[in-house]
């Protein structure tokens, strides 16, 4: 089976949106083992409507479509649909009756317009749509070589139909697949090396038709490889996964940090856990980006920690929940007279500065210099322990805020990169 996604809207076509929705349709028909042979993006007309859904279904199974289901007179996926298939569009009693009730809930009017959302091309299967009043259409219409194809029309709204697809429309395509089964999916995250270098560090693992896929996509710097399997049930799909899981590690060595929903300072904090050590710090220019990810990651530390701990009571020899970060100090730029943030000798004074001030073991000191030529920037990163200072500097490229982000990633990674090693020795 492969699929065409169509993207529906004048503010698509003339410029004043981004068509995200397409781009996640294709990642998740991608990762159900569909594959996406074309993206269509047209006008809120019928004739183009009808044009662009007549080419689809003729070359392609699959046709999933976002936008044009509101009640407006320029929302017409309904017609071009009902045109396409040939079919009246008749009125659902059942779905008259939600939307109503929606607006009862509200306790307002509901506008004679709204009685729209309420009609389908004849043969409809109804698309419920628990976020908002436009239910979804699933239809199948006749191809010129005598077979059908499927349409899924959704609304444009990406967070109604992201639910809409989670709840009804994944469902029922894993369900029409050949061989009916499972996906488990896997994510392993790395930091520290491009997009294209962890690719290359990786044998030929990332091609389509591969089992199991093997994807990668890269966030502020942050690389996820994300691992799909397909199988009769979960055991199957997890010993699909292993063996391509245990080859990533292997190839990218302390690149990888963690899995699934990991930051790089999740991975700092529980490396400083698992060392038995404390972090304070000190940032200038980085607009307290180092401060609110290691609070934000402590506080996800935090509650698991309890959520584990609740039922259990007696004393510990040391309390679980204390903080590993014991906090820092957030500077602008040139705050401190006569600290150079390029000087290498600057950040290991306030390394030691920020482990002293804290009380912590460690004291971790990022100077990020203003954006300069070319948007690139240079950060000098200090960790001390009170005997040594572990001193990086980098090179950034990228927009000034994605600069300072990576700058902050950066050296919340030298944390882990510095302790796991000593972790696994000990
Ligand atoms: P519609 O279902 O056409 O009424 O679209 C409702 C809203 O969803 C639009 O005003 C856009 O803000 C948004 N939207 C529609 N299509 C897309 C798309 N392809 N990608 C992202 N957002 C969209
Ligand atoms: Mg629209």
């Amino acid at each position: 089976m492969q699929a065409e996604v169509i993207a529906i809207g004048d503010e698509l076509t003339t410029g004043q949106r981004l068509d995200t929705n397409s781009q996640w349709l294709s990642a998740e028909l991608g990762l159900l083992g569909i594959p996406v042979l074309f993206h269509t993006t047209v006008c809120d007309t019928l004739e183009a409507g009808v044009e662009a859904f007549r080419i689809a279904a003729a070359r392609c199974e699959l046709v999933v479509a976002t936008g044009g289901l509101g009640p407006t007179a320029d929302d017409l996926t309904r017609d071009v649909l009902a045109a396409v298939a040939g079919e009246p569009l008749e009125l659902s009693a059942a779905a008259l009756e939600a939307v109503e009730s929606r607006f009862a809930r509200r306790a307002v009017a509901m506008p004679e317009s709204n009685r729209r959302q309420a009609m389908f091309p004849r043969g409809t299967r109804i698309i419920p749509n628990p976020n908002g009043t436009a239910p979804g259409i699933d239809l199948d219409v006749r191809r010129p070589d005598g077979g059908t194809s499927r349409i899924i029309a959704l609304p444009g709204v990406p967070s109604e139909m992201r639910e809409m697809w989670r709840g009804t429309v994944e469902p029922a395509l894993a369900a029409m697949l050949p061989e009916a089964g499972v996906f488990v999916h896997r994510r392993i995250k790395c930091f520290g090396a491009g997009e294209s270098a962890v690719e290359a560090m990786l044998p030929d693992l990332i091609h389509r038709g591969r089992d199991p896929l093997v994807g990668i996509t890269a966030h502020e710097a942050t690389i996820t490889l994300r691992i799909v399997a397909r199988g009769r049930d979960e055991r199957e799909c997890r010993a699909k996964i292993a063996p391509t899981e245990r080859t990533i590690l292997e190839c990218l060595g302390p690149h990888v940090y963690g899995v699934e929903d990991d930051e790089v300072e999740d991975a700092a904090v529980r490396a400083l856990v698992n060392a038995g050590q404390t972090l304070g710090t000190i940032e200038i220019g980085t607009e307290g980006r180092v401060a609110a990810c290691l609070t934000q990651a402590e506080a996800r530390r935090q509650a698991q920690q309890s959520s584990l701990l609740s039922g259990q009571v007696g004393t510990q020899a040391h309390d679980p929940l204390l903080a590993v970060y014991r906090g820092g100090m957030v500077l602008p730029a040139r705050a401190i007279p006569g600290v150079e943030h390029e000087s290498a000798d600057s950040m290991k004074r306030l390394a030691e500065r920020a482990r002293a001030d804290s009380g912590a073991t460690l004291g971790l000191a990022v100077g990020a210099a203003r954006p300069g030529p070319e948007g690139r920037s240079v950060v000098v990163i200090a960790l001390s322990d009170g005997q040594t200072v572990e001193q990086i500097e980098h090179m950034l490229g990228g927009g000034p805020t994605l600069a300072l982000s990576r700058a902050a990633k950066t050296a919340i990674d030298l944390v882990r990169r510095t302790l796991e090693p000593r972790i696994a020795a000990s």
